[in-house]
């Protein structure tokens, strides 16, 4: 098979334990046969950064801003802990998300990876939601302190050419209190403005935006403000010819309308409020390990990666050769969002629509039932609060009967369950009972995902629990 080309690189970041392994089956089983991948690989391992003091990853970040698009595997951000474990660091280095993000100045987009069969906890939502997190300033750059006595603190701006000087008393107080100074810039809330604007553009949804400027008349009106001013001079017009729309509203009001949307837009969150409202919108949609997550900076470059890190626990139960089930979506539409968009810029239509088929049929085999031990207690839409994380999951439970009514018939799985009794192959499966091959292969792959079969050498099937029926 002809493989396709490629006009430019993309910018390939290595990372670190589970995701690592699944970044090289994803490129070998999935990419490589089909496409004559052009990537420019930095190894963003622990180890490496290590090696090169970090610089692998401020080089990274560069390489991204001469070619525009990347992709970025899962990293450890090392921790006391860390250093700990790996004896030869020579520091603790910084997160390389932080740095590379600080090199970038982006906005960070994070959009769920919808499966019919997992329903989101909110009914009514259809599409996927969006979160786009500013990531720069308010209270992750902010100042705070205690005080005991009663007395008056003023906050004070002083220009370096001393010609703007400016005192507010933030309070006068009888007693302990504590205090907070947050600033944002102008000039990065006008990055994030863009970004968003941009993102809507190129995803064709709607965009919203909200603030609390009604009670912070300066500091959140000011975001409003530059939001209001970027839209009427650069955007409206590509907004309506793309037939998508700008919608402001107070934070408050835009919970409730997010609660009762039918998903399908892009949400635009003051920094604290994308850190909050991305985890109660990823925890709605399912699992972390289907949200996808990309970086855009406002000359246009983009990062693509996985939300989630680099699943430790299961990596070291990889290490002691223990099976273990890894949800890979999320890296692997890391690499198709990278691959589309080097597509659509490069003009290569080829390239972009395997990416959207690659997506397809990953999420066409999730569909047909066959998925990672985090999805399958989401699947048909049980509450995620009711998943359990795996170390704890009882490894042979069953999905309750009543939730695989729909895919396999009561028959069907009893049939299954008494043939990998006699730890038959599935060949030998499907002769016996008449079941077709692929619902048999399904079948069996729900059944070895929940626990309750093992495949045996020579590809025979055995079941570990009597199962019903
Ligand atoms: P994590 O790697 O996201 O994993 C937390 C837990 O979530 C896992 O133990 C697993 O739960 C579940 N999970 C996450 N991804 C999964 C997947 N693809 N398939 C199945 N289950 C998945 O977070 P962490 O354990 O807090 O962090 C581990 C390392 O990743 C840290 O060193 C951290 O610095 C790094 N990190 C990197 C990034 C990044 O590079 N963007 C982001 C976050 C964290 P069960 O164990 O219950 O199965
Ligand atoms: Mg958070």
């Amino acid at each position: 098979m002809e493989r396709i080309k490629m006009i430019n690189p993309v910018v390939e970041m290595d990372g670190d334990e589970m995701t690592r392994i699944l970044w090289a089956m994803i490129k070998d089983k999935l990419i490589l046969p089909f496409v004559d991948l052009k990537s420019e690989y930095y190894d963003l391992g622990l180890l490496h950064r290590n090696e090169t003091r970090d610089q692998v990853t401020v080089d990274a970040a560069n390489a991204t801003k001469k070619y525009g698009v990347a992709v970025k595997c899962a990293t450890i951000t090392p921790n006391k802990q860390r250093m700990e474990e790996y004896p030869q660091l020579t520091e603790m280095w910084k997160s390389p998300n932080g740095t590379i993000r600080s090199i970038l100045d982006g906005t960070v987009f994070r959009t769920p990876i919808c499966i019919d069969a997992i329903k989101p906890v909110v009914k009514n939502w259809k599409k996927p939601i969006t979160i786009a997190r500013h990531a720069y300033g308010d209270v992750y750059k902010s100042v705070d302190f205690v005080t005991e006595k009663p007395g008056t603190c003023t906050m004070t701006f002083k220009s370096e050419d001393g010609s703007e000087e400016k005192t507010v008393t933030v309070q006068k107080t009888d007693g302990p209190t504590v205090w907070q100074g947050a600033h944002n810039k102008d000039k990065s809330i006008r990055s994030f403005a863009r970004a968003c604007f941009q993102y809507a553009v190129d995803t064709r949804q709607d965009l919203w935006f909200s603030t609390k400027d009604t009670i912070s008349k300066r500091y959140d009106h000011t975001f409003k403000d530059i939001f209001a001013d970027i839209y009427e001079g650069e955007y409206r017009e590509k907004f309506e010819q793309n037939g998508i729309t700008y919608f402001y509203t107070l934070i408050d009001d835009a919970v409730a309308r997010v609660i009762r949307s039918k998903g399908g837009f892009i949400w635009a969150c003051k920094n604290y409020d994308g850190d909050v409202m991305s985890d109660m919108v990823s925890t709605a949609f399912g699992s972390l390990a289907m949200m996808t997550s990309v970086l855009v900076s406002p000359e246009g470059n983009y990062e693509y990666e996985a939300a989630h890190g680099t699943v430790t626990q299961h990596y070291y139960r990889h290490l002691k050769g223990e099976q273990v089930s890894t949800n890979p979506m999320a890296t692997l539409f890391a690499w198709t969002g990278a691959l589309a968009k080097r597509g659509e810029l490069d003009g290569l239509p080829e390239l972009a629509a395997f990416a959207g088929k690659l997506e397809r049929a990953a999420i066409d085999t999730i569909e047909s039932g066959v998925m990672t031990g985090d999805l399958v207690g989401l699947w048909e839409g049980e509450a995620p609060a009711q998943k359990a994380r795996e170390p704890e999951r009882p490894k042979r439970e069953l999905v309750p009967r009543g939730q695989q009514k729909d895919r396999f018939t009561d028959d069907e799985l009893a049939i299954l369950a008494a043939a990998a009794k006699s730890a038959l192959t599935a060949d030998e499966i499907v002769e016996r009972t008449q079941i077709p091959a692929k619902r048999i292969l399904s079948a069996i792959t729900m059944l070895q995902v929940q626990g309750a079969v093992e495949e045996r050498p020579g590809r025979r099937f055995y079941a570990l629990v009597e199962l019903e029926g």
